[in-house]
């Protein structure tokens, strides 16, 4: 809905009455965990119909006061974006790729229905948010600032139409080494769920997708496993991803294969990144259906060596055990493999600036 003649959008900067004190601040990045400590800041901008993109602020975070009638309550009309700032070894922070999440968020809001946000602001935002909670960047060991970008539709209106109000938001948390180096293999459910069908919004990161797996997340957690994989809605026999991470399956001959992007999967920017590294590397790699039976034939006769997840939040995280109800199988030895390691570390080490970045994919703040 942005058109090229638009102006690039100015940010008002509103003050903050009460920052969190340094020392009280200090002391919570200390031991961040993931996702339960909010930064100083956030960014806000509406949407009307008509008007477009308007009153862009970066202000105190603060509680968003709502209509009970606004569609996001009723409809779920949302859509969410996840990426890190990273450190450098020069002190100096940065971020990965971000007009991939940028690109992606409006492919979403395509799929919900919800107006385009330009490319340009989406990554200033983020800028913007970044430099005004710099001080909140965690001091531990693999630590990030996780940014989370979304949009929500606001309008008071309860039919069943898509909203004329919206509002793109950014807030931000400090987040630890999610998964520490030397992280165990996870161990993984087969849902008799399904996550997404063809024609859905599988490929859409929007809240809706994260309310429909959470029973069978629960059900995986109850279980005693760690991560639930979903498997494909028309035939329950190809491989999907994760609750919220890709997959990557590496061969004894030197094959990798991922499930291809068909619309049920969400197109992950890190499993994207893997793709390219690992052909740096000389694997082959080809996006084909994989199917559960396969996986367990292959895991079973050494031909497949390793098996891993790959998201943002997580980076890289091996596979060790797979079970459904017919019983459970091991990846290789049960524990992290080389590849995972090796790739893992080309990734982290580009992300925070210890490798030459060969794709350009480091943005420098
Ligand atoms: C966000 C997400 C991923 C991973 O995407 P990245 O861009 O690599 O962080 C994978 N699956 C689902 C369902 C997701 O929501």
């Amino acid at each position: 809905m942005a058109t090229l003649a638009e102006p690039a959008i100015q940010f008002t900067r509103l003050p903050h009455p009460a920052p969190v004190a340094a020392d009280v601040r200090a002391a919570v990045v200390a031991d961040p965990g993931f996702g339960k400590i909010f930064t100083d800041h956030m960014v806000v901008i509406d949407w009307e119909e008509g008007k477009g993109w308007h009153n862009a602020t970066i202000g105190p975070r603060e509680a968003i006061s709502l209509d009970p009638a606004a569609a996001v309550l009723h409809y779920a009309q949302e859509i969410f974006e996840g990426l890190k700032a990273y450190r450098l070894a020069d002190d100096s922070m940065a971020l990965f790729r971000p007009e991939a999440n940028a690109r992606r968020f409006n492919q979403s809001a395509e799929r919900l229905a919800m107006p385009a946000l330009p490319e340009d602001t989406f990554v200033e935002a983020i800028k913007q948010l970044v430099a005004a909670d710099k001080d909140w960047f965690p001091e531990v060991e693999g630590g990030s600032l996780y940014l989370r970008p979304f949009m929500i539709a606001t309008e008071a209106f309860l039919g069943v139409r898509p909203a004329k109000q919206y509002k793109f938001i950014v807030i931000a948390s400090p987040a630890g080494n999610y998964f520490k180096s030397g992280a165990p293999a996870v161990s993984i459910w087969v849902s008799d769920y399904t996550r997404a069908a063809p024609g859905g919004t599988g490929a859409a990161k929007c809240g809706g997708n994260y309310a429909a797996s959470l029973v069978p997340t629960a059900e995986a957690f109850a279980r005693g496993h760690d991560q639930v994989l979903f498997l494909d809605a028309a035939e329950h026999r190809w491989i999907e991803e994760l609750g919220g991470m890709n997959l990557f399956f590496a061969f004894d001959d030197g094959r990798l294969i991922t499930p291809p992007l068909g619309g049920t999967i969400l197109p992950g920017i890190t499993r994207d990144s893997l793709i390219t590294l690992a052909r740096d590397e000389g694997l082959t790699v080809s996006e084909e259906p994989y199917s559960l039976d396969a996986w367990k034939a292959d895991a079973e006769s050494g031909k497949l060596i390793e098996t891993f997840a790959c998201g943002t939040a997580a980076v890289v995280t091996a596979v060790g055990t797979v079970a459904d109800r017919n019983g459970t199988f091991t990846i290789g030895s049960g524990g992290p493999g080389q590849l995972t390691g090796k790739l893992k570390d080309r990734l982290v080490e580009i992300q925070r600036g210890s490798a030459p970045d060969p794709h350009g994919w480091v943005v420098k703040l």
